[in-house]
């Protein structure tokens, strides 16, 4: 097949945005056009604002988020080259993000400073959408100093800014013109560069994709792991911060489970959600993952293109998140464990989502006493000591704001208001705040709604210690310690494969001849808890579960390989929370550890396949035999 013949389609049908070069200060823009764009998450120094790369495939850009918890986050920072100074108009590409609820107070507002000198505009004050705000006429100079200066530490954000020589040029505010504009302006109009060639490419680094790469590179395949955040570990990674459940190693192939063991540790005293960011263990998985020789860890990229033809995968475009550098990354088999099914929504593999009544989205959040304000005013957001849902009694005020533009609880009951004194009956309170079922966006597009399940979620955080410090008047010493600004997510495509795994085939107990993972979670089902529901419908926040007789089954259940590879592209394979089971057997299979022993299959799978130069669906035609005598001898490390 002629490479030329070759589709390349992008996520969403909008190409991606690409960045000049991190950290080359003086930035080099051509201002040929007498257009200078300066992407935000390319400033050379991000000062407290965080990359914020989730929704990158359909706004067409990572932004930069001043995620402070109510303290305006460090400045960032960066050079500009102009190879024409003199007279230009400042457009910069944001919005109010509580605009959409049509909530007062503008809480995003930030400033912008060139050469120390700031704009009269305060920006991030009006559009529900991502737009370009006027900031009005500046001097650039050949060497233009560009300052971002957060004002409230409420989620301000910035996509970018826009020089225009020509004063009234208006720059299109979204949508393939946009995307145009910064093609040309900023190069990735040009073809990504070569990014090598696997025998696996992986894409996705939670748990079901760096067990997948891990067992892989183990067993013989060159493997490529492409992973959008700097750290691995999906919802069980410090940023996210969920502990990962269900059991391991079980009869009859007790070795599967053992690459999981290596990345996380048996959950002890003190583990468990939203806690203290030590214990997710971040270096051990990617420690773990750089170990290996045959596996190139490609961290910070986000996949959002494809090279495919009639049902076969040849390559996907991985983007750096912060300098937008593209590469084409070409392999002969691939897993989708992006949990949201994003390659095999690009490259055209059959899928299911359910549209309403899904599980939602979390931030979890927790708090604590106000002596480690200092680590937010250094942007770090985050804690030092081993647990942190611990309650230290703090000597010291820590004023909260009024939040108008939060989620309003002043006289409405949530999870952890009930108790008035401190001590021991409010720390149990607040382990009631931020925890798992803190659960927004039951009936929104798990995709292309998931920035406002994420600040709904935000909201309604700040709206709750709004009520308990302002309103209820409790626990005045003590803060906002941290709250995940990446969405944890639980349910959106199942990508189909020969089996669909069913909630009744859990009940049943329905045997397989190629059973491949032992389940061991319950049919765990999200649904906004009716308690906390009213006056929020439409946009509940608290969750409930379901739980008793007709979700429960005698485990360990083994689902079967053939939910691990997709019915109509030939190579590619799942694993996650993206694979061929309906939205109940989702459910069971879901948890972490549980994913994690899909991604050694996979592994198995795909170092079959090159053995064999085949493919996924002829591992279960063909070699199961083969792949069951993997199975009994697992990928762990160990010698057996
Ligand atoms: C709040 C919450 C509580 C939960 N509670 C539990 C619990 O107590 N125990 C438990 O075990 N499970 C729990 N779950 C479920 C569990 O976290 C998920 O089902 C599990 O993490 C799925 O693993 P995964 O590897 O498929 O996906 P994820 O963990 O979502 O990882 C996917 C990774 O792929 C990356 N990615 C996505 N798209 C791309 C792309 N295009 N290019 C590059 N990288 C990409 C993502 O950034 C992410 O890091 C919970 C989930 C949530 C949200």
């Amino acid at each position: 097949m002629q490479l030329a013949r070759i589709l390349l389609a992008t996520s969403l049908s909008l190409t991606p945005v690409v960045a000049v070069t991190v950290a080359q200060a003086p930035q080099a823009n051509p201002d040929t056009t007498g257009l200078v764009l300066v992407e935000a998450e390319s400033f050379a120094a991000t000062g407290g604002w965080v990359v914020d790369q989730q929704f990158m495939d359909f706004m067409g850009s990572p932004y930069l988020l001043a995620h402070g918890l109510g303290i305006p986050v460090q400045d960032a920072h960066t050079d500009v080259a102009f190879a024409q100074p003199g007279r230009y108009r400042v457009w910069v590409r944001t919005r109010d993000w509580v605009a959409p609820w049509q909530a007062p107070g503008a809480p995003g507002r930030f400033e912008l400073q060139l050469n120390g000198r700031t704009l009269k505009t305060t920006f991030g004050t009006e559009g529900a959408d991502w737009h370009w705000q006027d900031g009005g006429v500046v001097d650039a100079t050949a060497s233009t100093k560009l300052t971002m200066h957060d004002l409230c530490g409420f989620e301000g954000r910035c996509d970018a800014i826009l020089f225009s020589k020509d004063l009234s040029f208006q720059p299109p505010h979204g949508g393939g013109e946009l995307a145009e504009l910064r093609g040309k302006l900023l190069g990735w109009d040009r073809e990504p560069k070569d990014g090598g060639s696997f025998d696996l490419v992986v894409v996705g680094g939670g748990i079901a994709g760096t067990t997948a790469a891990i067992t892989a590179a183990r067993l013989g395949c060159k493997v490529a792991l492409i992973q959008d955040r700097p750290v691995l570990g999906g919802n069980g990674s410090s940023e996210v911060r969920v502990w990962p459940e269900g059991h391991t190693n079980h009869e009859p192939y007790p070795h599967i489970g053992d690459v999981v063991r290596e990345l996380v540790r048996k959950k002890g005293k003190g583990d468990g959600n939203a806690r203290n960011r030590q214990i997710y263990n971040d270096h051990r998985k990617l420690n773990l993952a750089r170990k290996e020789p045959n596996l190139t860890l490609l961290l910070e990229h986000r996949a959002n293109g494809s090279v495919h033809e009639q049902g076969h995968i040849r390559a996907v475009r991985a983007q750096h998140t912060r300098s937008g550098r593209r590469q084409l990354v070409r392999g002969r088999w691939f897993l989708d464990a992006t949990g949201d099914g994003v390659i095999g929504a690009l490259v055209g593999a059959d899928f299911e989502m359910t549209q309403l009544g899904h599980m939602g989205v979390s931030n979890l959040w927790n708090v604590g006493e106000v002596e480690k304000n200092e680590y937010q005013l250094l942007c770090e957001c985050e804690d030092d000591d081993p647990m942190s849902l611990n309650f230290v009694k703090s000597d010291t005020p820590a004023p909260f704001p009024r939040c108008p533009w939060a989620v309003d609880l002043s006289d409405k009951p949530f999870p952890g208001r009930k108790a008035l004194k401190l001590g021991k009956r409010s720390m149990a309170n607040l382990s009631q705040l931020g925890g798992w079922f803190w659960e927004t966006g039951f009936d929104r597009h798990p995709i292309t709604d998931l920035e406002r399940m994420r600040d709904q979620n935000l909201r309604a955080m700040y709206g709750a210690w709004d009520a308990l410090k302002n309103v209820d008047g409790q626990y005045p010493n003590q803060r906002l310690k941290w709250a995940a600004f990446i969405a944890g997510k639980r349910e959106s495509r199942r990508l189909l494969g020969d089996v669909i795994v069913t909630g009744k085939d859990f009940h049943d107990l329905k045997p397989f001849d190629d059973a491949a993972f032992p389940c061991t979670w319950h049919i765990d089902l999200h649904f906004p808890k009716a308690q906390f529901q009213k006056g929020h419908e439409g946009d509940e926040f608290i969750s409930d579960f379901t739980r008793g007789k007709g979700y429960n089954y005698k485990g360990p259940y083994w689902a079967p390989y053939r939910a691990l590879y997709s019915r109509n592209i030939d190579n590619l394979f799942m694993a996650g929370r993206d694979i061929s089971v309906t939205h109940e057997a989702l459910g069971a299979v879901r948890v972490m550890q549980t994913c994690g022993m899909m991604g050694e299959i996979v592994g198995m799978a795909a170092s079959l396949c090159k053995q064999h130069d085949c493919n996924p669906r002829a591992i279960y035609k063909e070699h199961l035999a083969e792949l069951k005598r993997l199975m009994k001898r697992g990928a762990g490390q160990q010698k057996k």
